[in-house]
């Protein structure tokens, strides 16, 4: 039983209580993975068959590196366990038995962009007004009503739902509800929500399958409890109601997921649901120093909403926290880049040490710049990825129609790419059609000479024989023939090889590295099923997380807070900690809404285990405007105990000759704290701590710049009087180097800059 030693008493007594009901709550870094780990390990240790045991947990990545551990105890019986997210456990289970709640098995998944497409194809048909039904809203109601099981039939008749839309001006939102869902039906395609609502749907109406799976997953473990949603919840609570043999572990402080609806009573419901429940604390954090310990503390104990716990630190004190102020956004990239290289140096750890973590994707941009200048490799997490990108997504196209020809948005991508002559009022009819006779859309396109005329029937029906030439190829041939054969035969392959431009050629590349892709997939000999609709059932529910080729490169990792959950780094830089960035600006409306985001600032600070750095700049572009930034409130809620200021940027040391964040403190400390009572806060603020506000000439009024030359003396609305030292770019691009007196050298686009020339 030596494998049980790594565990403290605690950890030891979850782990091998394993019959019954069985919940951990606990804070960041206290073993909560591990225990879920070790419990497996143990279980199949113990005689328990691995398809026996269902894992939920939160990322792909987290599923995969908990097998390898568990491959270390109990060998290659841990390929066996059920174990991922839950979207990629119950698209597994959906594939199975699909066919029962009227879906083929080869259903498709539709991702983002497929289902905002098609949410925006229904609104215009509608002919309602697109910006009032913005399709990101429209998406996150309707993926809102699907986590709350509420079905489209169930939300047009519910009355409090109406009157919400109604009053909010957009009464059409339940028809579009259900429009959205009839036509993924007769696509044969699930949208990421679907999976868990479908799945919830056939557990409920098919007791004899309920009864399958819960006899099948004796033991079911869920980490990351705190963000599982309604839909989630009844899943596990539905699966787990025979042997009652569940373990969830979680954090209610690390609850980060409210506004995609996880709902955090999930955990203190667990309670109620199995009055016997076993609950064991773990109160030691064997991750981080006790100085990042000590410093999460002081966050979390801000939030008024949250359970008791205590979190304690037996590793050394460890360093200060560093904290740095930059002039702009890009100077803080260049402080990021430098510090890495630095501490690499002197501490002799490798790039895949570090992380950078941000609260929005797009402070990526000034990080990687930064990085890139310094020659420092990293690998950025989220933003788009491979599978993303249009050539990518047009081939794949492809690969989803020739398994399931009704993938209406498939059909639309590529009926007429690469061109060959069905323009958009024959896509229109082929619709049509399909809507007014309730045919599926492949049985119009299959037999496009009684619904089209001349060249586009004949336009179509060649489309419609291609596809069927693929659906032949793919019953026989292995799937990287056929995927070769359809890159081909489709004209994808001629279309971006005869475009020559780097992006063309670039385009090119990629799909020759999909094809390699494919190419490995088909060869490797620990998959039973190798075909290429097995492959795309893969790729279908890779996150942008997990788009993990090398996890040994060694890179500094760049990614969102979100993102960042459950893992650990040696040092992680948390950036643009300012006001209405992080707190973002979306969250100052309410409590719980500021809580969510003061918990996001735990999970960053708490990924740290030796070294955490925190940055903010004073002045950053977002939207094209240059903003004065406020450092964020939550640098004032640290422990001040904790912190080391480290500003050695030249730039902020000649703007701020009082030259300390004391004094910014206390700027900050006379501010309102109540921000609840206020208005929402506008987005360019001008702090206290920058040099005398520049009052504007009365009367300012931005002159006309395209006469701007060099040398000419202009005003700007903040900055004041400046000289113009260089223009360069082209119209409506230029860029206006200006000389301020008050604040030096500063770079600002024409376009947007408020100048008056004087
Ligand atoms: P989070 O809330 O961030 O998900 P967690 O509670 O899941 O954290 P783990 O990731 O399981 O915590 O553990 C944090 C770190 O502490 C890991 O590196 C883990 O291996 C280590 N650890 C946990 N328990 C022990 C222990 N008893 N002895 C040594 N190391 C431990
Ligand atoms: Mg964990």
């Amino acid at each position: 039983m030596d494998y049980l030693a790594g565990l403290n008493p605690s950890q030891r007594s979850a782990v091998e209580q394993t019959e019954g009901p069985v919940m951990i709550v606990a804070g960041a870094g206290s073993g909560k993975t591990r225990v879920i780990t070790y419990r497996v390990a143990h279980l199949i240790q113990k005689g328990v068959d691995p398809f026996n045991i269902l894992v939920l947990t939160f990322t792909n990545k987290a599923a995969k590196e908990m097998r390898e551990r568990i491959m270390k105890v109990v060998g290659q019986e841990a390929k066996n366990i059920w174990m991922g997210t839950f979207h990629s456990v119950f698209a597994r289970i959906l594939r199975v038995e699909a066919e029962l709640i009227g879906y083929p098995k080869n259903f498709t998944i539709y991702d983002t962009d497929d289902t905002k497409s098609l949410i925006r194809a229904i609104i215009k048909e509608m002919n309602l007004d697109d910006k009032l039904y913005n399709a990101n809203h429209v998406y996150g109601r309707i993926s809102s009503a699907k986590n709350n099981l509420i079905s489209p039939q169930e939300y047009n008749k519910n009355e409090a739902i109406m009157a919400e839309d109604i009053s909010n001006g957009r009464g059409q939102l339940g028809q579009i509800y259900m429009t959205y869902a009839q036509r993924c039906y007769r696509a044969g395609a699930m949208d990421f929500d679907d999976l868990l609502f479908k799945t919830n749907v056939l557990l409920n109406k098919f007791p004899d399958v309920l009864h399958k799976y819960q006899h099948q997953f004796k033991y079911l473990m869920v980490d990351e409890y705190q963000d599982t949603n309604f839909s989630q919840y009844l899943i596990v609570k539905r699966l787990a109601a025979v042997n009652e043999n569940i373990c969830v572990v979680g954090d209610d402080a690390q609850s980060i997921y409210a506004f995609r609806g996880a709902n955090i009573q999930n955990i203190l419901n667990f309670q109620k649901d199995y009055p016997d429940v076993r609950v064991f604390k773990l109160e030691q954090n064997y991750r981080s120093t006790k100085m990042i310990v000590n410093a999460a503390n002081s966050i979390i104990e801000k939030n008024q909403n949250q359970l008791e716990k205590n979190v304690f630190s037996e590793n050394e004190d460890g360093e200060k926290i560093k904290v740095a102020r930059a002039f702009s956004d890009n100077e803080e990239g260049k402080i990021v880049a430098e510090a890495i290289s630095q501490e690499k140096a002197l501490k002799g750890l490798q790039y895949k040490d570090f992380a950078i973590l941000y609260r929005t994707n797009a402070q990526s941009r000034a990080m990687e710049e930064a990085l890139r200048k310094l020659g420092v490799p990293y690998k950025l997490y989220g933003g788009t990825s491979f599978y993303q990108r249009k050539e990518i997504k047009d081939l794949i196209a492809y690969f989803r129609l020739t398994f399931n020809p009704n993938d209406e948005e498939a059909l639309k991508r590529v009926i007429n790419y690469p061109r060959r002559g069905i323009g958009d009022t024959t896509i229109e009819k082929i619709m049509v059609a399909a809507d007014q006779q309730q045919y599926r859309l492949w049985d119009v396109v299959a037999n496009a000479q009684m619904f089209l005329d001349g060249r586009s029937a004949t336009a179509v029906g060649n489309f419609a024989l291609m596809i069927q030439s693929f659906q032949a190829a793919a019953k026989t041939a292995s799937a990287f023939d056929v995927a070769m054969h359809i890159a081909q035969h489709s004209g994808i392959l001629k279309d971006l090889y005869e475009d020559k431009s780097v992006e063309g050629l670039s385009r090119y590349e990629n799909i020759q590295e999909l094809l390699n892709g494919i190419k490995e997939f088909s060869e490797r000999e620990d998959l039973e099923e190798k075909g290429l609709d097995i492959f795309m059932q893969d790729i279908a529910l890779l996150t942008n997380d997990d788009n993990d080729k090398d996890p040994n490169a060694d890179t500094v990792s760049l990614m969102t807070i979100h993102s960042s959950k459950g893992l650990e780094f040696p040092a992680v830089f948390i950036v643009g900690l300012e006001e209405n960035l992080f707190p973002s600006q979306l969250s100052l409306n309410s409590r719980s809404e500021l809580e969510e985001e003061r918990r996001l600032f735990y999970v960053a600070v708490t990924r740290a285990e030796k070294k955490l750095h925190l940055s903010y700049a004073t002045s950053r572009y977002r939207w094209g405007t240059l903003n004065n930034c406020e450092p964020s409130r939550f640098l004032d809620e640290l422990n001040p105990a904790c912190l080391e200021l480290d500003f050695h940027s030249k730039t902020a040391a000649n703007m701020y000759t009082d030259g300390g964040f004391q004094s910014e403190r206390v700027a900050w400390k006379q501010r309102e704290t109540d921000t609840f009572s206020k208005p929402k806060p506008k987005m360019v603020k001008t702090t206290s701590i920058l040099p005398k506000a520049h009052v504007p000439t009365q009367g300012f009024a931005p002159s006309d710049t395209s006469r701007l030359q060099v040398g000419m003396q202009v005003e700007h609305e903040r900055f004041g009087f400046g000289k113009v030292v260089n223009l360069e770019g082209n119209k409506p691009d230029v860029k206006a180097t200006i000389f301020f007196k008050e604040l030096g050298q500063k770079q600002l686009l024409l376009k947007f800059a408020k100048l008056r020339i004087v």
